[in-house]
């Protein structure tokens, strides 16, 4: 199995190229800096310098990749922003940075990798249910969660253009530990990986354009 994990420095997407090292796959894995980029050789990956908000550096993604045929396609790399309680009005800076990264760094990454891609190939972008629109109860971290919305929708576009070549679904991945989720949340990042590795390899093309919990749960939008 040949998998790409964009945004593999730490947390959600290392423990991705882990779990899917230890099961055998090559795996390409991309990071920001150097000490990320070692620490991903180290564990076998061939390692690609990648900034999701940084035009040069997206655009330089497809020759990076030229050639690769990938089965499995993880799109991890996201920020948080500032926490926001009721309308408080993020600023221009917080919300370009939020949905560059979040959405357009998506929105460049897709068409790069629908070049790339292996007959059947599964493609998952990590959302967050903060951007469900139907579960949602509170208001705290506004900009994130009509982040995470945004890119639902383009989780589904992605699923329409590439209807009969990839499976294409996002994920919350739970509530995790890592340096966004915080030390009190609820499960590990080894639960959280191990149960998309498993929607993952059983999700069906008639799936595509879906929107899943980490467990397999299907989520409003
Ligand atoms: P972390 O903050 O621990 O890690 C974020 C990852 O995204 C890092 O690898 C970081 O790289 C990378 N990243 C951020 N900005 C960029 C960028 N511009 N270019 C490339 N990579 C970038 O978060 P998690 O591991 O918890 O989160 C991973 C994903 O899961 C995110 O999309 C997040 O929104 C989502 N999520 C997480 C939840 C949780 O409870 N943890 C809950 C719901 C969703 P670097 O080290 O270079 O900063």
């Amino acid at each position: 199995m040949n998998v790409l994990i964009i945004g593999a420095s730490r947390g959600l997407g290392f423990e991705f190229v882990r779990q899917y090292r230890a099961a055998g796959a090559r795996i390409t894995a991309t990071a920001r800096d150097e000490t990320a980029l070692g620490r991903l050789r180290e564990h076998g990956a061939l390692a690609l310098t990648l900034d999701v908000a940084d035009t040069a550096s997206v655009s330089g993604l497809a020759w990076l990749i030229d050639g690769e045929r990938f089965d499995v396609v993880v799109i991890n790399a996201g920020v948080y922003g500032p926490e926001t309680a009721g309308l408080e009005t993020p600023t221009v800076a917080d919300f370009d940075a939020v949905m560059h990264t979040n959405v357009l760094g998506p929105m460049r990454l897709l068409p790069q990798i629908a070049e790339a891609l292996a007959p059947g190939a599964r493609v998952a972008i990590i959302s967050s249910r903060m951007g469900s629109i139907g579960l949602r109860t509170s208001t705290a971290g506004w900009l994130y969660r009509a982040s995470k919305a945004a890119v639902n929708s383009v989780m589904k576009d992605a699923s329409l253009a590439l209807a009969g070549k990839a499976t294409v679904i996002s994920f919350h991945p739970g509530w995790v530990r890592t340096d966004m989720g915080g030390a009190g949340a609820d499960i590990d990042t080894a639960t959280s990986i191990a149960g998309m590795r498993t929607v993952l390899a059983s999700v069906k093309p008639s799936d595509t354009g879906s929107f899943f919990n980490y467990d397999g749960q299907r989520l409003a939008w």
